[in-house]
């Protein structure tokens, strides 16, 4: 598919320009990208001089054996000191960090005083149980401050954290814990989700009983739920007990650059996750650098929320280390965007004088299915800057967003980026960069990303294809835990020198950078390279459709054949109710629409052969859709790995639905 289908979509030349006001204060101006560009490693050696150094570093990047890269490497530093105490010692500790916003309502505020005194209690909590510089602790817990406290404390004694998401299973527990060899877990008994306290303990416990997890000698336990909990004598221990008696002062350690900080899975979108492992320094430079420039965060007055979770690494780049390190306010939520109701968020944005908002693309498109009457209930005036981050955000969804939430005004930063970057890589900068809906645009300063065909050249502007990194940036990941051979593998073997992304990507005519999926996910069809997210963007363009996934399904005619699943925003899915009821003929007239409508937009090429109505898709719990699973489907294949995926009974309803779809051929 051609240039053609992206000036489609952008037909409306939507562009929107930085606010004035914003651009006038902004954190950071088009200077930034001229510096970096004349020396990248002293534009990263000046913002790694944000942080606050115990022995400051004198080399930068060492890649004498690259892939493996060093960053500051002779610099020594703590983390949670440049998170928490040097704030309390520039006289903010009365700043809030934390604002909690409980899933039933209750709220807990936290200055950087506090959080310092939480911390250094955890940390002493840590050490009595005989956690040492460079063991592992597993952090499997609800979102709560103590989780954020619980990483700090980690962090700050030289422990490696692996945070474990809390809605993953006592499997996928377990063999984080086996893989990291973890000597302590720390957990809640539970965590409020829809509406009622949902457990976590009994699956510590469970996990706890396979091979392999022995390495565990306690297990600290947060109480925030007070449901009835197992108990194992000798290895259990509630936090309230052990870190309430702590002593609020804790002498943090200086820690070498390139010390592990943390190991984290990636999201499972493609396949078996991968145990991204992130070091120090270089880390923190950068997600405190991305987090200042790219959210122009002004933390004397903005109210900042990332609604991730922790258990993501967009959690914690842009919900701990990034935001703390910066001296930030910022909102923590436990539960769910509908509970009680579907303007929970904005009613939380409202309530908090919310001025900077990032979240994800499947957020925003539920939200859109829901209706813009909700938000319209909220006043949502304090927001000044929104940002996306999971998935390509197509560009009807970029519109609704900065339309519906951002009151026609601010901008909407669509940040590309990965666990293995650690860090956003590819994003508008708000006060400098013209938006375009949809696209992820340019790489940030002293970032070098580009588009290459299949033999490693640089696509010229129009054209497509693999998304790569040409040279080591601060927060990359160092390597998969203890699997060197497959960090190589994935990422250094398909081209040489560069780090291949596993995304698809296009430039445009300006040479902005456009995300087009996995390149896993990219179709052929009758010799075309179709991608998914063009032909989703496509579909969700049209007004009765909230949310699109598409796979190709392989076909004897056409190689592959499109096959779109969609969810339709709430009226068009109550008529089609109606209308599914009395006839299926009229199901068949929306599809028609549907397909005719996605060939007007991309060319008849891309007309999806069969379109299914769904109530909901396949999604990892980080909240991505999982197309690998709805290719599976559609090839009557048994599933592929299923452990990251949401729900699994989504895809027993998506299967039973499939074959009245194949009659539509
Ligand atoms: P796995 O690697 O296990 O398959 P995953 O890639 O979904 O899972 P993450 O590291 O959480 O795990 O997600 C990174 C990926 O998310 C990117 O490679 C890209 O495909 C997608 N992504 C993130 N942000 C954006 C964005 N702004 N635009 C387009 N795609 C994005
Ligand atoms: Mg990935």
């Amino acid at each position: 598919m051609s240039n053609e289908s992206l000036a489609n979509l952008l037909k409306e030349e939507r562009r929107f320009a930085p606010p004035a006001e914003l651009a006038a204060r902004a954190n950071v101006t088009a200077e930034a990208y001229e510096q970096a560009k004349a020396d990248r490693l002293g534009f990263w050696a000046a913002q790694a001089r944000r942080l606050s150094w115990a022995s400051a570093p004198t080399e930068t990047l060492d890649w004498s054996n690259p892939p493996f890269a060093k960053w500051f490497a002779d610099g020594k530093l703590n983390v949670a000191y440049n998170c928490v105490d040097r704030h309390v010692e520039n006289g903010l500790g009365d700043r809030v960090a934390l604002h909690f916003e409980g899933e039933p309502g209750d709220t807990r505020s936290i200055t950087y005083a506090e959080l310092l005194g939480e911390v250094s209690r955890a940390a002493n909590a840590l050490t009595e149980l005989g956690v040492q510089a460079g063991d592992r602790v597993a952090i499997y817990m609800p979102m709560i401050p103590e989780t954020v406290v619980a990483m700090l404390a980690c962090a700050r004694i030289g422990a490696p954290h692996s945070v474990v998401f809390g809605g993953f299973s006592a499997d996928a527990l377990a063999t984080r814990i086996q893989d990291a060899d973890a000597r302590v877990v720390i957990t809640a008994d539970g965590g409020y989700r829809r509406g009622k306290p949902s457990a976590l303990k009994p699956a510590v416990d469970e996990a706890l009983t396979r091979p392999g997890t022995e390495s565990v000698r306690s297990v600290l336990v947060v109480r925030r739920t007070g449901q009835e909990t197992a108990w194992t004598k000798g290895r259990d221990v509630w936090w309230h007990d052990l870190v309430r008696r702590q002593s609020d002062q804790h002498t943090p350690q200086a820690f070498d650059a390139e010390h592990p900080l943390f190991i984290l899975y990636t999201s499972g979108t493609t396949g078996k996750p991968k145990g991204i492992l992130h070091t120090t320094g270089g880390y923190l430079t950068q997600v405190s650098y991305t987090h200042h420039a790219v959210f122009d965060l002004k933390p004397e007055s903005d109210v900042y929320w990332c609604t991730a979770d922790v258990g993501w690494v967009t959690g914690h780049s842009y919900i701990v280390y990034g935001p703390l390190s910066n001296g930030a306010t910022e909102v923590l939520y436990e539960g769910t965007p509908d509970t009680p109701h579907q303007g929970r968020w904005w009613e939380i944005v409202q309530k908090y004088g919310v001025t900077i908002l990032y979240t994800a693309p499947t957020a925003i498109r539920a939200c859109m299915k829901w209706g813009d009457d909700i938000p319209a209930k909220f006043d949502l005036s304090s927001l000044r800057l929104l940002g996306s981050v999971g998935e390509p955000i197509n560009p009807e969804a970029w519109v609704w967003y900065r339309k519906h939430i951002g009151g026609d005004t601010t901008p909407v930063v669509d940040t590309w980026w990965q666990t293995e970057t650690g860090a956003i890589m590819i994003s508008p900068l708000p006060g400098v960069t013209d938006t375009k809906p949809g696209s992820a645009q340019v790489p940030l300063p002293g970032i070098a990303a580009t588009v290459v065909d299949d033999d490693a050249n640089e696509v010229p502007d129009g054209a497509g294809g693999y998304l790569v990194l040409t040279e080591p940036w601060p927060s990359m990941l160092r390597t998969i835990w203890g699997d060197d051979q497959r960090y190589l593998d994935t990422y250094w073997s398909r081209f040489k020198n560069r780090y291949f992304a596993g995304d698809g990507a296009k430039k445009d005519d300006d040479g902005d950078i456009w995300l087009l999926g996995r390149v896993d996910d990219v179709m052929l069809v009758s010799g075309h390279n179709i991608s998914t997210t063009e032909v989703e963007s496509a579909l969700v363009s049209h007004p009765k459709v909230a949310e699109a996934a598409v796979v190709g399904a392989t076909d004897p005619q056409t190689t592959q054949a499109i096959c779109a699943f969609v969810i339709l925003r709430q009226e068009a899915a109550a008529a089609e109710a109606k209308v599914e009821a009395a006839s299926a003929d009229a199901e068949g007239d929306l599809v028609e629409e549907l397909r005719a409508h996605v060939a007007k937009q991309l060319g008849p090429i891309a007309k999806p052969k069969r379109i299914l109505p769904v109530a909901e898709l396949p999604k990892t719990r980080s909240g991505k859709i999982m197309r690998r699973l709805l290719r599976d489907v559609a090839e009557n294949r048994a599933l592929g790995d299923v452990t990251t995926l949401t729900d699994s009974s989504v895809m027993e309803l998506i299967q039973s639905r499939l074959p009245a779809a194949s009659s539509e051929d």
